[in-house]
Order: structure tokens, then sequence, then C-alpha cells
């Protein structure tokens, strides 16, 4: 008898990523059944649903949530919330000026030596801060290889460009032919060295990352995993084994955390979060302050509280568990690393740091070099 007969029928359809991406929940409806939302939380399902940012939530990443509790911190990643669509002053719908930064269709380019681009408009589950909700799930879902060709013929074109993100969307959301058709476009252009596929799949949809998709891509490393997850929570079991699975086919895995209000803007939070992510071999890479997208704003933190987060885990996480806080600075200039002031003052030949005991220590500048040094001369018997 083959084995898989052994496994109950359930279980074994949950682990097809395919039956994941079919019986995802998308309407309210389906949410309510699953939730039983609260009238606020269903009129903002509705809302969504008819007009605004569509839902997607995987029977895997419901898996992961505390269904009968509302304040449940996944549940605020994925279920619309009776504020979202409210205007606040600082908002925007291109929060990062991609558009006005499109070199070519579906490329962004804000650095001289790398570029986004953006593959699909789908994704396995819809975050509700995307900062691309102005065109992530908006229709046209993956985009073919003639529609990427102006963005190709760019890339060919500018030396200068060494690393590539494929983003979307999600391209791991896609069928493996279609991504390995990019990949192999992009392996194709000499002077790109590093691929990165920035992904929220090992999250919402660990299934996916199967020996059929890892076989296809592990002939094209560099390929760097940028992933995204926000709570500890998160890191259920098949989580685990997906990064693990990621790391043993050679991917570098980085993780992106979105600091999120009610979710993980908490030093026990984030602290429990990187050191999860640490021993399934992913490296916490950037804590992002949120970008302010329209009709998010219940879901930011200000940037001092962030700022504060930091300073708390400074000393008292391992540096590999350590991110960068970063802002992605609003109109698409560029990601800019913030975080608490560590030096005292500063005067000629001497820094005064604080430590994360608070002790005050002076750091001296070496001595000026002078071209006859005593050290240079042989040592005299
Ligand atoms: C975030 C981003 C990058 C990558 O930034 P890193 O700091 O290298 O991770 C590159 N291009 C664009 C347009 C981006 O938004």
């Amino acid at each position: 008898m083959n084995s898989r007969h052994v496994l109950p029928l359930v279980q074994e359809r949950e682990q097809d990523w395919k039956w994941q991406l079919q019986n995802t929940l998308r309407t309210a409806d389906q949410l309510n059944d699953a939730l039983s939302l609260s009238e606020e939380e269903l009129i903002s399902a509705r809302r969504a649903e008819a007009e605004g940012f569509p839902i997607a939530v995987t029977p895997h990443y419901l898996s992961l949530m505390k269904s009968n509790d509302r304040n449940c911190p996944l549940r605020r990643q994925v279920v619309p919330q009776a504020h979202e669509g409210l205007a606040d002053p600082g908002d925007l719908r291109d929060p990062l000026g991609e558009e006005a930064h499109e070199v070519a269709p579906e490329l962004v380019r804000r650095y001289p030596d790398r570029t986004v681009l953006l593959v699909s408009d789908r994704c396995a589950i819809y975050c509700r801060f995307c900062t691309r909700s102005r065109m992530v799930g908006q229709g046209g879902g993956p985009r073919s290889l003639s529609k990427l060709s102006k963005a190709f013929e760019y890339l060919r074109k500018e030396p200068e460009i060494k690393d590539v993100i494929i983003s979307g969307g999600d391209p791991l959301a896609m069928a493996t032919s279609r991504l390995l058709k990019i990949v192999e476009e992009l392996r194709s252009i000499p002077h790109i060295e590093t691929i990165r596929l920035a992904t929220r799949v090992p999250v919402a949809l660990p299934q996916r990352i199967n020996s059929e998709l890892l076989d296809a891509l592990k002939p094209h490393h560099p390929l760097w995993l940028m992933t995204h997850f926000n709570h500890p929570q998160e890191l259920g079991d098949e989580n685990i084994a997906a990064l693990n699975r990621l790391a043993d086919a050679g991917f570098p895995v980085m993780n992106q955390t979105v600091l999120l209000r009610g979710v993980n803007d908490d030093a026990s939070v984030l602290t429990a979060l990187f050191r999860r992510l640490v021993r399934a071999r992913a490296r916490p890479y950037y804590l992002l302050q949120m970008d302010p997208v329209s009709g998010t704003a219940h879901l930011r933190t200000p940037v001092k509280t962030g700022i504060q987060l930091m300073e708390k885990l400074q000393g008292r996480l391992s540096g590999i568990a350590l991110p960068k806080l970063i802002i992605d600075a609003p109109g698409g200039f560029g990601k800019v690393p913030v975080g608490p002031n560590y030096i005292v003052h500063q005067d000629a030949g001497v820094t005064r740091v604080r430590t994360h005991r608070g002790v005050e220590v002076d750091y001296l500048d070496p001595q000026p070099v002078v071209e006859s040094a005593p050290g240079l001369r042989h040592p005299q018997s």
C-alpha cells in the first residue's frame, strides 16, 4: 500500500498549496463563518469586498489564528477594521513614490545598483497595511514575459544594476514555470549578480515551499529570499519547516517585519519573533516603520515607538537577531536607518558613547600618524 493513503485525506489535501489557494477565504461571509466577525468587522469586510482592497486569508493562515479572539495579532493583519479607509493627513496612495520612479513598466528604480520588478498583482493573503494596495489585488494577475520585456530591456542596458528584487504581488503565488522564466531571463543578464524573491508565502502558504519549487530555483543561485513575518504566532511548525527547507536549499533568508500598532509594537513580542526567526535560520533584516498608506493610520505607530523598542532590544538580543529600524522616506527617496542615539557627545579626538547598560565610555581616536613613526623602526637590541 502506498504510504500516502495512510495520511488522513483532509490532512493530505491541506498540504497541497493549490488546495490552499482554492480554499482561501475571499468574502466577508466566508470570514464571518470562520471567525464570527463583530458587526464593525463585518461591515468593513463587506465594504472591502465591494469596492476596496480585496480580502484573502489562506486556510493555513487561519489555522494560526485564535479564531475567538478579536484582538488576535494575525486577525488584525488580514481582517478589515472599521477604521480602514479613513483618511489621515500624512496618508498617500503611493507612499514610496513608486509610480514616479518607474523606469520601465513594472520596474521601480530608486537606487543606482538595485531595482524592484513587479511580476504579479496577486498574493496568497492580502495584508490590510499593504504598501502597494493601489495595485495589488487590482487585476491583471501574473505579468506575461511580453509585458515585462521593456523592463528586461532596460536592465540589459544598465550595467550598474547588480541586484533585482522580484516582488509584486507575491512571486511565489505564481506557477513555478512562470517564475522560472523570469528568473532565467534575469540570469541571462551578466551584470545582475543577486536576485531576491520578496514573498509572504513562507508565512501564509508554507506548503508552496516544496521540492518542485526549490529544485527549479536552485540552479540560479545566488537567490536571496526576503520574507515577512510580523508576529511569533506566525511561526507555526509548517512555517518553520518551510524556512528550514529554504536554508537547506541554499537560500539566505532575510526577514522584514512591519511595525504594526496592536500587533507587534511590544518589546517582548519582537524579542520572541526575532529569536524564533534566527532559530529557523532567517535573519531579522529590517524592522520597518509602516508606510503611510491611505486608510491604514489605525495600524501605524509614532516613530518614537519604534525607537523606544529598539532601545529595549539593544543589548538584550544578539546582533544576528537585531534588525535595523528603517523609515522608507515618503515620496520614494530611499530607506533611512533610524534608532536611539548612542553618542553622548563628540570633541576633537574623543567620542563619548552610551552603552546598553547606561554606562558612558570615552573612545579615543588614534594620534595622527607621522612619517617616521618609532614603531616602524627595528627594535634596538
Ligand atoms: C526597498 C527597496 C530596495 C531594496 O533596499 P535594500 O535596502 O537594499 O534592501 C530597492 N529598491 C526599491 C525601489 C526599494 O523600495
